[in-house]
């Protein structure tokens, strides 16, 4: 008959037992897991909102994301007609937690051939943009209202932004950022539900779901016009100003 203290030493020796195989099983099913795609879980949920807008609700996501999940999602996407026109999806680049969000409006050719927002020429000017308020690419993150190249860069439509603006929330939802930079017309129009001219819309902040968003100048716009360099230059000031608080 065993004694009161070898049992106890069985015990902790199954127990021990017991639990290296659930870590080892646990080990196993990350592995798998990180194998399909799974990068970690999100941070907690977002804060609640702090006013209603008209804007689309930057809700909590109902299911832990990552921006790699969202990828995964649109899978070869065929949500709208530009699917048939495109090299590959530009779906965004940076940072995944970064503060600054930046916000074009569609790949050009360039993307298109990369696989990622502002790479062209119009690209280059918003990285001196970005390096000329002492942040690097990598630090801020960078994506546009729509994922696929419009055919001969005309504007996007209706349904193709109905498509593909939720991937872009989605994308907002889990990088949380506390500050939007919009390029250009178009994106400050489609993110502020509005048709104020971008004359009008820049140089002040406005709110979108929380988050503070400077409408500026798009840089390929910069390119053709230069003398408006010292106004985007201003709201970029302001930008890094509000960065340089957070
Ligand atoms: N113009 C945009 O709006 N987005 C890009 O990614 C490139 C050019």
């Amino acid at each position: 008959m065993m004694n009161d203290s070898s049992s106890n030493i069985i015990d902790r020796t199954t127990l021990l037992g017991e639990f290296r195989e659930i870590i080892t099983g646990l080990r196993h099913y990350l592995e798998e897991e990180k194998g399909r795609g799974f990068a970690g879980w999100p941070r907690a949920a977002s804060p609640p909102l702090e006013k209603e807008t008209s804007s689309p609700a930057i809700k909590p996501s109902p299911s832990p994301s990552s921006l790699e999940t969202i990828r995964a999602e649109l899978e070869d996407c065929r949500r709208c007609k530009l699917h048939s026109g495109r090299t590959q999806i530009v779906f965004g680049v940076g940072h995944p937690l970064a503060k600054l969000v930046f916000v074009g409006e569609a790949p050009g050719r360039d993307e298109d051939l990369q696989g990622e927002p502002f790479v062209g020429q119009a690209g280059q000017l918003l990285t001196r943009i970005i390096q000329a308020i002492q942040l690097k690419r990598e630090e801020v993150y960078i994506a546009n209202i729509i994922k696929c190249r419009p055919p001969g860069n005309r504007n996007p439509e209706p349904d193709e932004i109905m498509a593909c603006e939720p991937f872009l929330i989605k994308q907002l939802q889990v990088i949380r950022p506390k500050l939007i930079c919009a390029l250009g017309t178009f994106a400050a129009q489609t993110l502020l539900k509005t048709e104020e001219k971008i004359s009008s819309l820049r140089g002040k902040f406005h709110e979108y779901q929380g988050i503070s968003l400077m409408p500026t100048y798009h840089p390929a716009y910069l390119l053709r016009n230069p003398n408006r360099k010292r106004e985007v230059w201003e709201d970029m000031k302001k930008i890094k100003r509000e960065y340089d608080k957070l």
